[in-house]
């Protein structure tokens, strides 16, 4: 993919930018090694009135970082702004936790002084998705700086813009240079950058195809590796639930970010005591949903980010439709200029299609039938992925078997699955491994050094 912006909304491409070369790759590696020497005699107090400052910058500063996300990736200008405000509250909320997170821990072992010692590995790359240009970053980016780490970021091709934003931010905010650079290189170039032996680690959020060949290199490297991939996740419907509020939050789950979020609800399995009654009101809701300009304040689905994005939801619905699915609502690419497709609700799908194996990167959702408890465990586990589950159901029985069952990540009980600075975040099977956020995303990218004194 060449390195530009290109407007989703419009076709337009507004900048373009060319690779780094091999030398000035090597010459931000050199800086990325020195900051991380200068940053060993660096107090936590310091990183933390940084951290704070970045915070302050981005709250400040919002409309303009938001205007940029929605024209070089296409989100709604309305989340794009939720997006910049929930990365200050992630800085924010590092700032306040670290130094309880980092703290020694001492362990009892009979006699003899034991603890352990929290450590930064070094040098981190972050190959990271345009879906959330900044949530994604900042992420990784807030407890990692505050761990003491170095930050490298390869983004994705088409948020180069977004990229150098964030590395100016960071070093506006205080940080000493080098500490969190942006290198705008293509993929191809991402394996000699692991391979440099003053590049320790590697987190990689996006594709599968991605994450295995990066997972790859690391392995053969003996360099941690942190995997954030994609999901096909379930949203349970039962009969004791709100059926007003799952028909609600099932639509926003779907079409969050124009339906490309890895923890979006792509798979509604619905008890068939309520199955008709979900199908009517949840297709009419998606159906009336507002498709446009994300630049204005009312629109609630915008473009796809790519055209690539857009004929690979033209193939997929086609495939479904071949494989035997309904379409209840939309189907089509919109007319006129843009990676518009309309909002679509796909039902009767047969699990044996190759597509249901597929994770749909757009506003297109997939309905299934029930008969039972056991059944809608079943085709919800019935997946390659486990990022996350949301289940609506009054019943607590019902909801310890969900609670236990559910292969995946995280299970949200009568409310969509997001991301929380304070919550444990990442997923199983083929979603990826290792966590991010909390204290345990910390701790990711941290050597926890034992200490024994006798
Ligand atoms: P990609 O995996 O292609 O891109 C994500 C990042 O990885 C980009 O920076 C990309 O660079 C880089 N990259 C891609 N391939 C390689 C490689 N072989 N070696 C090194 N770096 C690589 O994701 P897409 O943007 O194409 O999105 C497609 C799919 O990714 C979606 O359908 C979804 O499944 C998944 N996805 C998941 C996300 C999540 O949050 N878990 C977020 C976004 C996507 P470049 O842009 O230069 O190709």
């Amino acid at each position: 993919m060449p390195i530009q912006t290109t407007n989703p909304t419009n076709g337009m491409v507004l900048r373009s930018f060319e690779p780094l070369t091999q030398a000035a790759i090597s010459g931000k590696l050199a800086l990325a090694q020195l900051a991380l020497r200068e940053d060993r005699g660096v107090p936590l107090d310091y990183r933390a009135l940084w951290m704070r400052k970045l915070a302050g910058i981005l709250e400040h500063e919002t409309e303009e970082l938001a205007t940029l996300l929605t024209t070089e990736m296409g989100k709604t200008i309305v989340s794009a702004r939720q997006e910049i405000l929930k990365c200050a509250a992630c800085c924010r909320y590092y700032a306040e936790n670290a130094e309880r997170m980092l703290a020694p821990e001492t362990i009892e072992t009979g006699g003899n002084e034991s603890y352990v010692r929290w450590e930064p590995m070094g040098v981190v790359l972050a190959v990271m998705p345009w879906n959330f240009p900044f949530w994604q970053v900042f992420r990784f980016l807030a407890p990692a700086l505050m761990a003491g780490n170095v930050g490298l970021l390869k983004h994705a091709s088409n948020v180069p813009q977004c990229a150098l934003a964030i590395e100016s931010l960071v070093r506006r905010a205080g940080f000493p240079r080098g500490t969190f650079q942006a290198l705008l290189i293509e993929s191809g170039q991402v394996e000699a950058v692991l391979g440099d032996a003053r590049v320790a680690a590697v987190t990689v959020t996006g594709s599968e195809a991605a994450g295995r060949a990066i997972a790859a290199q690391a392995g053969w490297l003996v360099k941690k590796s942190v995997l954030e991939l994609g999901g096909s996740d379930p949203f349970i419907v039962m009969p004791s639930a709100n059926m007003e509020a799952a028909i609600n939050a099932g639509v926003k789950a779907r079409t969050m970010n124009n339906g490309q979020s890895c923890i979006a609800a792509k798979r509604f399995v619905i008890h068939e005591a309520v199955y008709e009654e979900f199908e009517m009101l949840f297709s009419a809701a998606m159906e009336t949903l507002r498709v446009g300009d994300p630049m204005k304040e009312d629109t609630e689905v915008g473009p796809l980010a790519t055209e690539q994005g857009l004929l690979d939801i033209e193939a997929q619905v086609a495939a479904a439709v071949k494989a035997g699915g309904r379409i209840t609502t939309g189907g089509e690419r919109m007319l006129g200029a843009g990676n518009f497709f309309e909002p679509t609700v796909i039902a009767d799908l047969p699990r044996a299609a190759a597509v249901y194996r597929d994770e749909i990167f757009g506003p297109v959702a997939m309905l299934f039938r029930a008969k039972s408890l056991d059944e809608a465990i079943e085709i919800a586990n019935d997946t390659p992925f486990g990022l996350g589950a949301s289940v609506w159901t009054k019943d607590a029985d019902e909801r310890g078997r969900f609670v236990a069952e559910l292969q995946c990540g995280g299970v949200f009980v009568n409310t969509p699955v997001v991301s929380d600075a304070r919550l444990p975040f990442g997923g199983t099977k083929r979603s990826g491994y290792g966590r991010e956020l909390s204290v345990a995303g910390m701790r990711e990218f941290m050597n926890a050094k034992t200490v024994v004194i006798a």
